[in-house]
């Protein structure tokens, strides 16, 4: 039942990766598993075998014609250079074909001590694993480019963490695992050659039209250079899409930007609630380096790493391969703040552009954070405030200082009759594009814990939730609500 694999990483020089077999576990139970992605690719879910799919996928079992192995990359942690990082608990088993003809690599994270190890102890503790199939499935729900979640196991293992903990293996599914650390990895080495054969790989996967005859015609440090503009473009518009949701990742190492576009990586990632843009939780995140609002100069920071590794290939004369690179960073800003005002005007409900639109968009968000007020409900409720036989009430509710807010509604009223459309049109397109159900970190950790203790239903239904974020669930008011004092999460661990 397992589709066929290709084996496209596996074939790339011996130094690009270690051969490495997942590491058995001892008890595997197999706790979620994702069929609609199976079947998107290739699985004969006719055939399926709960035992094999749990042998699989908690690496207990090495599918047909898989080849696993350990990448090697490099990275920028918190901005410091770590020259060999690599998949010290992940292996990739293949990469198969989707139905609509795209490579897509699966991989095992917890899957044991790799070469790349270090000092790791090469498994995943349940609760983040839990964690990462939660978010990656809502974030794929609410339109965000990311990686997804095939399946969960739990290993009948401990680890320890914070104290002993259940382990876990979770099965990744993305476009590729090619990352800015991949570059850095082989450009730190001088080796140009692998990184020409990366690059090859990044623009044959993911930007298949940088090789259409114009600019194959054109020398080829134009081709590397459109490449370096193509990622930058996908990233910026990424990061402005998590912004949209409140989502701070948290660990935005140059190991964890993916040269697809896809959010990769869930750690200590989390939602903010009050909106704050200096909001962080991520345990190790000390110095609130990937804060919420920081995340746009963050991305242009690890691009300007991944320009570094491509200097050699854009032109022979450095000088001049590091203007043409420079001009493609400085522009990220630009990018981002396209994308960005896009997403605002959207979540204002607005179709048209003016002007203003963004000093509209960041006075309310400057009247949220005065009023302390829920970043996914303020938006959500903009349109009970504007529906036809309903009013603002609830919206106000959400401040504890009104005095921005109550300035700013008849502004926003009046800028939306310029749209041209009905208040209850309007209504309807802000329930689209803002989300009633987000990844709550409290109810997260509730599932999380409970999960912990051998009780999946709360993770089940929140699953349930979070699959039909924009539309109301009744009976799971609980679900939408920001945390009770009591029961904020502060800090995010992985
Ligand atoms: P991350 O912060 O998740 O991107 O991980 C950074 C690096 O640490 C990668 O090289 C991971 O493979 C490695 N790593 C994280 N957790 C473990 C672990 N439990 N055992 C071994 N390596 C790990
Ligand atoms: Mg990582
Ligand atoms: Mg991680």
């Amino acid at each position: 039942m397992f589709p066929e694999f290709t084996l496209r990483y596996a074939r790339l020089p011996a130094r690009f990766f270690e051969r490495f077999d997942p590491v058995p576990v001892e008890a595997p139970r197999l706790v979620a598993f994702n069929r609609p992605l199976a079947e998107e690719l290739g699985f004969d879910l006719s055939a399926f075998d709960e035992q094999q799919t749990t042998e699989w996928f908690s690496g207990n079992a090495v599918p047909p014609g898989a080849e696993p192995l350990a990448q090697a990359y490099a990275g920028h942690q918190f901005g410091i250079f770590v020259p060999r990082l690599g998949d010290g608990r992940a292996v990739l088993l293949g990469e198969v074909t989707d139905g609509r003809g795209q490579l897509r690599d699966i991989q095992l994270k917890g899957a044991g001590c790799t070469p790349f190890s270090r000092g790791g102890d090469g498994r995943a503790p349940l609760g983040p694993v839990l964690r990462e199939y939660l978010v990656s499935e809502a974030m794929h729900v609410l339109g965000i480019p990311t990686t997804r979640a095939l399946a969960a196991v739990t290993t009948g293992e401990r680890v320890f963490r914070r104290g002993m903990e259940p382990g876990g293996v979770l099965t990744r599914v993305a476009a590729s695992h090619l990352r800015v650390g991949t570059f850095q990895y082989f450009a730190a080495r001088g080796d140009v050659e692998a990184v020409r054969l990366l690059a090859d790989e990044a623009i044959e996967r993911h930007y298949p039209q940088l090789l259409e005859p114009e600019l194959a015609a054109q020398p080829e440090g134009e081709r590397y250079l459109a490449l370096l503009e193509a990622v930058a473009g996908r990233q910026a518009s990424l990061v402005a899409q998590w912004l949209g949701v409140g989502f701070i990742h948290g660990v935005m190492n140059t190991d964890n930007c993916a040269l697809s576009g896809e959010t990769i990586d869930y750690g200590p990632c989390a939602f903010m609630e009050a909106y704050d843009p200096r909001t962080v939780f991520s345990s190790i995140d000390e110095r609130g380096r990937y804060a919420w609002g920081n995340q746009p100069l963050l991305v242009q920071w690890n691009l300007a790493r991944f320009a570094e590794t491509l200097l050699p290939l854009i032109d022979d004369e450095t000088d001049r391969a590091i203007e043409r690179a420079t001009a493609v960073i400085d522009g990220i800003e630009a990018r981002h703040e396209t994308a960005w005002l896009a997403i605002r005007r959207a979540k204002l409900g607005l179709a048209t552009e003016q002007k203003d639109d963004a000093a509209l968009a960041d006075d309310l968000l400057a009247a949220m954070q005065r009023g302390r007020a829920d970043f996914t409900l303020t938006f959500r409720r903009l349109a009970e405030a504007v529906a036809p036989g309903e009013d603002e009430t609830a919206l106000l509710s959400l401040f504890e200082n009104r005095e921005g807010i109550e300035a700013w509604l008849p502004r926003w009223r009046e800028r939306l009759q310029a749209e041209g459309v009905s208040m209850a049109e309007i209504a309807d397109r802000l329930r689209a594009v803002n989300p009633l159900y987000i990844p709550r970190n409290h109810k997260v950790e509730e599932a999380l814990s409970a999960a912990n203790e051998g009780d999946f239903a709360p993770f089940e239904v929140l699953r349930e939730v979070l699959a039909d974020p924009f539309t109301e669930q009744p009976g799971r008011e609980a679900y939408a609500r920001p945390a009770e004092p009591t029961e904020r999460v502060l800090r995010t661990f992985c």
